[in-house]
């Protein structure tokens, strides 16, 4: 992929700051709010048509690995779709680090709403939901195929009763941003898994145990969301010249490893909101849910490894992590 700073000539290190300039202008002017309401679009409470006609059957394929990992990708700035920097190549190494799957089924911060969906529209479009960023960021489309049986398939694991299909959402900048790095051509399917903003985190967890199935079918589950985020606190840093990490925030990122090395659910949900730095790292939590799909689709089997760990804009936590 060529990076943003190639057709003009213009030095990497100015064109970064521009646009790192052009995210602190969004944060200032509310746009942060505007983001997070454009994930909910005005038919977001309808429920999506639902086809009657789809297999719900396993899944098969012809060349499946034994079993999937599950990838935690953790996002950050848009900006890393068009910048060549170590998050962005950390993206990139994720697709290596992993068998090439027959599908990706994503859950993506960006997709927070009143309910359980998938997407199952048969051509997903690219969504820019972010403003105030570079035009390089808004010509990117990534036309990744979909996979409807597989939406209805998902579907049926997590109940009928509980998850709908819906076709008014594509994917998000959580999703693409990431697969853009990790599958370049687009050619491997994708849907998307809504994230239920009035579920419990054991609401979530039970969620995740049951889309672990799909891992047998060749289906990479990637949760995209960040394991610290508060934009607030890190545009406030960065309009105050300060790129240094709070001390809380390196707290709750390595709180949040030891959890995952020691496989302990409890604790790892109980840092979310029910501690001082769990409330400082996520003043919402929809970029921290999706790490709790990839753990609760893994099992006491799975190695994890964080191929990535880091902070972005001071505050904003860039570890991955790889299950499996
Ligand atoms: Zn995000």
């Amino acid at each position: 992929m060529r990076s943003a700073h190639e057709p003009d000539g213009a030095s990497p290190a100015r064109e970064r700051e521009a646009g790192r300039r052009a995210f602190v202008k969004m944060l200032t002017a509310g746009a942060a709010a505007a983001l997070a309401a454009a994930c909910e679009p005005a038919s977001a409470r309808r429920r999506g048509r639902e086809s009657a006609t789809m297999s719900t059957d396993p899944i098969e394929t012809t060349d499946r690995p034994a079993r999937m990992p599950v990838v935690f990708a953790g996002h950050g700035s848009p900006m890393n779709v068009i910048e060549d920097n170590e998050w962005s190549r950390g993206f990139s190494a994720l697709g290596g680090l992993v068998p090439r799957p027959s599908a990706i089924l994503a859950i993506s911060a960006h997709w927070f709403v009143d309910g359980t969906f998938l997407t199952a529209n048969p051509a997903p479009r690219t969504i820019h939901d972010f403003s105030g960023f570079p035009p390089a960021l808004y010509e990117i489309d990534y036309p990744a195929p979909t996979r409807v049986d597989l939406a209805a398939r998902v579907r049926t694991l997590l109940g009928e009763a509980r998850a709908g299909l819906r076709e008014d959402w594509g994917l998000d900048h959580g999703t693409w941003s990431v697969l853009r790095w990790m599958y370049p051509a687009a050619d491997v399917p994708v849907i998307q898994l809504s994230l239920d903003r009035r579920l419990a985190a054991s609401g979530h967890l039970a969620l995740a145990r049951s889309l672990a199935p799909l891992r047998e079918e060749g289906v990479l589950i990637m949760g995209s969301g960040n394991v610290v985020h508060n934009l607030r606190d890190a545009f406030g840093r960065m309009r105050g010249g300060d790129t240094s990490t709070p001390a809380w925030a390196q707290r709750f990122d390595e709180a949040v490893k030891e959890a995952l090395l020691a496989r302990d659910a409890a604790r790892l949900t109980s840092l979310v909101p029910d501690t001082d730095d769990g409330r400082l790292a996520h003043p919402s939590p929809d970029h921290w849910l999706p790490l709790l799909y990839a753990f609760g689709a893994t099992d006491a089997s799975d190695a994890v490894r964080f191929p990535t760990e880091g902070f972005d804009l001071g505050s904003i936590s860039m570890r991955n992590a790889v299950f499996g």
